[in-house]
């Protein structure tokens, strides 16, 4: 699936550092890549109510890693799925009286289109769920074989006689590695986030999902040997990570709300498939945006959209920064000021940037943008540094030409502003 259209980088003098990133897993800053390749993939959008400002605030954290990694030089395989069919999918489908497959086309049109708008670099291979079905197929078929899934019958008239398949989680040693959770913790997160702990017929409470039987009114695939049938959710990131990125890859990402059951189940599935105790060497999560007080979610209707906030007038450069001036792992609270905050900053960088006079050397103030994104992408740290320039370059007597040319390419660079 082709992703959108990139914006064109800015290149600047010199070569970053290697960005290290805070690793859930040991809990310690990592360097996130260990060759001349970095490679991620990240979880995707599930198309039925997109892009608000927690999916912007997320993706605009990947972006910066990617940013940062193309500033070191280094090559970069970026994977990005798309859960263009799931329950909830369905579910709005249903309750709105629309075909899901209609649903799911102009919500991913309008991400991609408020994706370009925030100047986020696009994925290298952006892969569907859909379109993923025959490789989903051989990857649950392959499980059972191997012993790490089985089949549960399904109840009714019309079910399939193949039934549901779930894999089964206590031939992973390592299951629960990832997210650290008590079993009381995994046992209610799962139950919240699309489990069904109570399923009859599992041999455990939390085995996942595999493969769900068509059921009258679903959309169905050709599922080979397991029936026709859809993918569940966790398996799909699992395979699309495999055949998009070498094994082991660098990092895996999404919002703090996926550690578990997703990427816990995830990275589970993918130990299965690839035989590699740790796929993925990294994980990194992006904290929570809330709004009135309560975490942005569809479940709770308080969501503030990209699409919305940019017809009304709001600048994509001003809605970048007044995102990215928040760490990527603080959970924060929108309010709706940050804008003004951000556009007031962006005209007083525009001022003095983009001005004759005050143009004092830029090496220093570049070094410590390129050290703060490095330091876990503190773009407070990095924002700060482009006030301290700017507030000081009256000042400068250093008047050297090309230095606030170099300071804009590097906003543009490392933090996707473009100035002018
Ligand atoms: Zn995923």
């Amino acid at each position: 699936m082709h992703p959108w259209t990139g914006p064109i980088v800015s290149v600047i003098p010199g070569t970053g550092e290697v960005p290290r990133i805070y690793d859930d897993i040991t809990g310690t800053l990592q360097p996130s890549v260990v060759s001349d390749r970095a490679s991620i993939y990240v979880c995707g959008i599930t198309p039925y109510d997109s892009t608000h400002l927690g999916h912007a605030f997320t993706y605009l954290a990947f972006d910066l890693l990617v940013r940062a990694w193309r500033d070191l030089g280094v090559a970069i395989s970026y994977a990005q799925g798309l859960t263009d069919v799931d329950d909830p999918l369905l579910e709005r489908a249903r309750a709105t009286g629309k075909d899901w497959r209609r649903i799911a086309s102009k919500q991913t049109a309008l991400y991609k289109a408020d994706m370009a708008a925030l100047r986020v670099i696009p994925p290298d291979s952006y892969r569907g769920v859909v379109e993923s079905v025959p490789q989903i197929v051989a990857a649950v078929e392959w499980m059972i074989d191997a012993g790490h899934a089985y089949r549960v019958p399904v109840a009714g008239p019309s079910a399939s006689s193949l039934g549901d398949v779930y894999a089964d989680l206590a031939v992973d040693p390592h299951f629960g590695s990832l997210s650290g959770l008590s079993r009381e913790a995994q046992d209610r997160l799962f139950a919240q986030r699309g489990g069904d702990p109570d399923r009859p017929g599992k041999r455990h409470r939390l085995d996942p999902l595999l493969w769900r039987a068509a059921r009258p009114g679903e959309p169905s695939w050709d599922g080979r040997t397991l029936g026709r049938g859809r993918p569940g959710w966790h398996i799909e990131c699992a395979v699309i990570a495999a055949e998009t990125l070498d094994q082991p890859f660098d990092v895996l990402g999404g919002g703090t709300d996926l550690v578990f059951p997703h990427h816990e189940m995830s990275v589970s599935h993918s130990r299965a498939i690839t035989g590699l105790d740790q796929p993925a060497r990294l994980t990194m999560h992006t904290g929570m945006l809330h709004y009135d007080g309560q975490k942005m979610s569809k479940s709770l209707g308080n969501l503030v959209f990209v699409s919305d906030l940019l017809e009304r007038g709001v600048g994509p450069a001003a809605l970048r920064l007044a995102l990215i001036s928040r760490h990527y792992r603080e959970d924060w609270e929108w309010r709706g000021r940050e804008v003004a905050l951000a556009e007031a900053r962006l005209n007083r960088w525009r001022d003095v940037i983009g001005s004759v006079k005050p143009q004092g050397h830029s090496g220093e103030a570049i070094a410590k943008i390129r050290a703060a994104l490095a330091n876990d992408l503190d773009t407070v740290g990095a924002i700060a540094a482009v006030d301290e320039w700017v507030n000081a370059a009256p000042l400068a007597r250093d008047r050297t030409p090309y230095a606030a040319a170099d300071l804009r390419r590097a906003i543009d660079a490392l933090l996707g502003i473009k100035l002018y």
